[in-house]
């Protein structure tokens, strides 16, 4: 480096938004700019607006007072075993604790096959480092998980979206893209899926399907990664069955507390066919050393002593008291060519706008109407979905959220008026992918 070099560089790097690194970054790093619709979301966490694209759960109905106590208690008691380093695959008992959870899915699995990590998302992250090369092919749900599709960004996979409808996953999709992806010479590493509850679709895969989509995997050897974190936040009746508990050596399955216990902790797991469990330990240790022993230990100590069945039934009366006062408020409110999907469970309802409306373009009117939702775009990674969007329930009251619902309706209606009088709505700027960060995720 001249001195000249450095010393732009210096200046550059002193309190100045230029960046003086930009030559070097690695090419997996080019995909990582924030969009402007990041920008919008700073303003919609404003307390007037009703934000319907967060995707954060409703910590406050924890007995907040209990976990509190049983924190201390924890550290009193077992301090020195809570402030330590762990093992990298994660507490023995919580992994045992785990497989009771999983067993309410059907899934008999023992604690060896399991692997704490930091949230679902770091076992999304594992898995895609251990098996991904630069363009080696993932099949995933369109429209998917959008913290996803950036783990699989940020290793420059190629990702191939397959269709679903109100049933989830089509399966005669998911065999033409297998078969196209054959063709082409081109090498699937595995599917990705969230069957239940789908983020952001809001949509369930069926009984029926789900021995469809094993069978087409299991024929075409393609290893299929189960994404569950809402699987136990049905409305109806008992958990499905998860695809894992019908073919343990073909599905890596992740789970995760987030949902049903509290996205703080960070505690999520991966239950994988013993030879992948084995990559994902030496993974998770090269990326972290050891996931926390502190929240490891509190999630075990509120499983052992609380009454953790019980309080996912109240999160699900909650959030189904949340999801009816969307669905009601979409009915009555949104204007003729809207339609959305009807969650079972979950946080999301997906809507798609009239021909000729842009949700990008949509977003910036409905901010200044006070309220937000989550463009369709950034839960594909070939820019489909101009058409729809996010809208979730879990974390406004019931009225806000038919507030909100109220306020975007007005401005769909708008925008239809803008439509017929010049043959289009509000056009979208353009740049940056959509990385909506993790509160909204
Ligand atoms: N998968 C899906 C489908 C999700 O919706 C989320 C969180 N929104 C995650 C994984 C990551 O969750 P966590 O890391 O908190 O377990």
């Amino acid at each position: 480096m001249t001195e000249e070099q450095d010393h732009g560089r210096r200046t550059a790097a002193h309190g100045s938004r230029i960046d003086a690194y930009i030559d070097r970054y690695a090419a997996r790093a080019a995909g990582m700019v924030a969009s402007e619709v990041r920008a919008l979301f700073a303003v919609a966490s404003r307390p007037e607006v009703v934000s319907l694209a967060g995707g954060m759960p409703y910590v406050t109905a924890l007995p907040l007072d209990t976990v509190g106590e049983l924190v201390a208690d924890l550290v009193a008691r077992r301090g020195t075993v809570a402030l330590q380093y762990g093992s990298g695959q994660g507490d023995p008992h919580l992994r045992e604790q785990i497989c009771e959870v999983m067993r309410l899915e059907g899934i008999e699995a023992g604690p060896d096959d399991v692997v704490v990590t930091v949230g679902s998302q770091q076992a999304l992250d594992l898995i895609t480092r251990i098996f991904i090369d630069p363009g080696d092919v993932i099949l995933a749900e369109g429209p998917s998980y959008v913290g996803a599709l950036g783990t699989f960004a940020a290793y420059q996979a190629s990702v191939v979206h397959v269709p679903m409808d109100d049933l989830g996953l089509v399966p005669e999709a998911l065999s033409e893209a297998i078969t196209a992806a054959a063709r082409a010479g081109r090498r699937i590493k595995f599917l990705y899926t969230v069957p239940s509850f789908q983020n952001p679709a809001g949509v369930t895969l069926t009984a029926e399907r789900r021995r469809q989509v094993l069978e087409i995997c299991r024929r075409a050897d393609v290893l299929v990664v189960e994404d569950n974190p809402y699987g136990l936040l049905g409305f109806d009746g008992e958990p499905m069955r998860a695809l894992r508990a019908d073919d343990p050596e073909g599905v890596v399955y992740l789970g995760s507390f987030s949902k049903t216990l509290a996205p703080g902790f960070r505690v999520g797991w991966a239950l994988a066919p013993h030879a992948v469990r084995d990559k994902l330990v030496l993974a998770m240790e090269s990326a972290v050393l050891s996931h926390s022993s502190f929240s490891q230990l509190a999630v075990g100590q509120y499983l052992a002593t609380q009454p953790w069945r019980e309080q996912i039934k109240s999160f699900r009366e909650l959030y189904r008291e949340r999801r009816d006062a969307m669905l009601g408020a979409l009915e009555a409110l949104m204007p003729p060519g809207c339609t959305w999907t009807r969650p079972a469970g979950g946080f999301f309802v997906w809507m798609t706008l009239p021909e000729g409306l842009d949700s990008k373009a949509i977003l910036p009117r409905a901010v200044a109407e006070r309220v937000a939702f989550v463009p369709g775009t950034g839960f594909y990674a070939d820019a489909s979905g101009s058409r729809n969007m996010r809208l979730s329930y879990c974390y406004p009251e019931p009225d806000r959220i038919r507030e909100g619902v109220r306020r975007l309706a007005g401005v769909i209606q708008q925008e239809l008026v803008l439509r017929d009088t010049f043959g289009t709505g509000s056009v979208p700027a353009h740049g940056g992918v959509d990385t909506p960060g993790p509160d909204l995720a």
